[in-house]
């Protein structure tokens, strides 16, 4: 059977792992407007814009070959729990044999989950599956922290475009390793490189930082985000991510991470589970003020409810933290030029605020 599953972030940790269980492996290409004219063109209106990329990505890889797609989904408030089921029944409706496994709630419904994992598992014995998961998150966790590295160290970089071609050599070298042993070298490899980034030096209090925050999919999937991260970069800002994959199996997985605090944070603002990550969001606004970054730019897929609600209490928590956000929503009709204006916008005034209180303080 050929094995596929959504384009989201570094896909090729995904790849990796599927190859590693045997499996026949059909990466779906990196999403384009063709991606979301596809996806428009075959969902409800009212969809959320994360389900029509998705249901272009999934038609994409069906045009290729896919037989099984495999993905995570939801529960609760949010609609990402019927998504699974609605792709499926459209992938269906155009003629695409395929199935749709759908990991919703890892905590909520073991069995099915043990049922749809004992599927995926096929011959392969559980050592084997153990070992795999081993090395596959090793490998995840450990390109979240060079993503972030660089995304810390691109903005002073004396040769524009050095940090990401390092971060392409680094997925290179991942993606040569099937041990554990292995994963350790590419690991030490990817050190040495990111130190031989040259880079000017900047004034610690000069530094801008800004948080990236918003729905999951938006804010990894740099191809639906306006590279947001390397768009702040190439501004002169610092740039993180509220949410990575690596974080995300960590919490989910294993209980383990800083989500629990960020929640904390955010329940203040947002007493009830309203969906999404939308009290996550909310927290890490709160967390990013407490850490001393500069703003915070806020990713809205449009039709998305969780995210429309922390849209409507961003302001309180700006005010009361100190700490400027710029929400961008994002759909297939978003203008490029015009987020980016907004965007260049919004750092010239942190920029201009940020000279004037350091002239102050002279
Ligand atoms: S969080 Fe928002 S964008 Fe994501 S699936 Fe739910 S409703 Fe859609």
């Amino acid at each position: 059977m050929k094995y596929s599953f959504p384009y989201l972030g570094n896909v090729m940790v995904y790849k990796k792992l599927r190859e590693m269980l045997g499996h026949e492996v059909i990466v779906p290409p990196r999403p384009t407007q063709k991606t979301i004219d596809l996806g428009t063109k075959h969902s409800p209106e009212f969809a959320c814009f994360p389900y029509k990329v998705l249901m272009g990505n999934y038609i994409e890889a069906c045009e290729r070959g896919a037989e099984i797609i495999v993905s995570s989904g939801g529960h609760g408030p949010c609609r990402a729990g019927f998504y699974g089921e609605l792709h499926e029944r459209t992938l269906h409706q155009i003629g695409y044999d395929v199935e749709v496994i759908i990991f919703d709630s890892v905590k909520r419904d073991l069995k099915g989950d043990i049922s749809k994992f004992l599927k995926i598992k096929g011959k392969t014995s559980f050592a084997k599956v153990i070992g795999v998961a081993r090395i596959v998150l090793t490998m995840l966790k450990d390109l979240d922290r060079f993503d972030k590295e660089i995304h810390k160290i691109m903005p002073y970089e004396k040769v524009p475009g050095t940090s990401q071609k390092v971060f392409e050599r680094i997925s290179d070298e991942y993606e040569k390793c099937w041990t554990l042993d292995e994963v350790r070298r590419a690991n030490s490899l990817a050190r040495d490189m990111i130190a031989s980034i040259d880079v000017h030096h900047i004034d610690e209090e000069e530094k801008i930082r800004i948080g990236v925050v918003g729905e999951i999919f938006v804010v990894i999937e740099s191809s639906i985000n306006l590279e947001i991260e390397n768009t702040l970069c190439n501004l002169g800002c610092e740039a993180e991510r509220s949410q990575y994959v690596g974080e995300w199996v960590d919490h989910n997985f294993f209980g383990k991470g800083r989500e629990k605090e960020i929640i904390k944070m955010g329940s203040e603002y947002i007493k009830i589970i309203i969906g999404g990550h939308a009290k996550q969001n909310v927290g890490h606004i709160v967390d990013y003020s407490k850490r001393g970054f500069d703003g915070v730019v806020h990713l809205m897929p449009f039709a998305c409810l969780p995210e429309l609600v922390s849209q409507s209490v961003i302001p309180r928590i700006s005010e009361l933290n100190g700490i400027p956000v710029l929400t961008l929503a994002i759909d297939e009709q978003t203008g490029k030029a015009n987020s980016l204006t907004r965007i260049e916008a919004f750092v010239d005034l942190i920029r201009n605020s940020k000279r004037k209180r350091i002239a102050a303080n002279k």
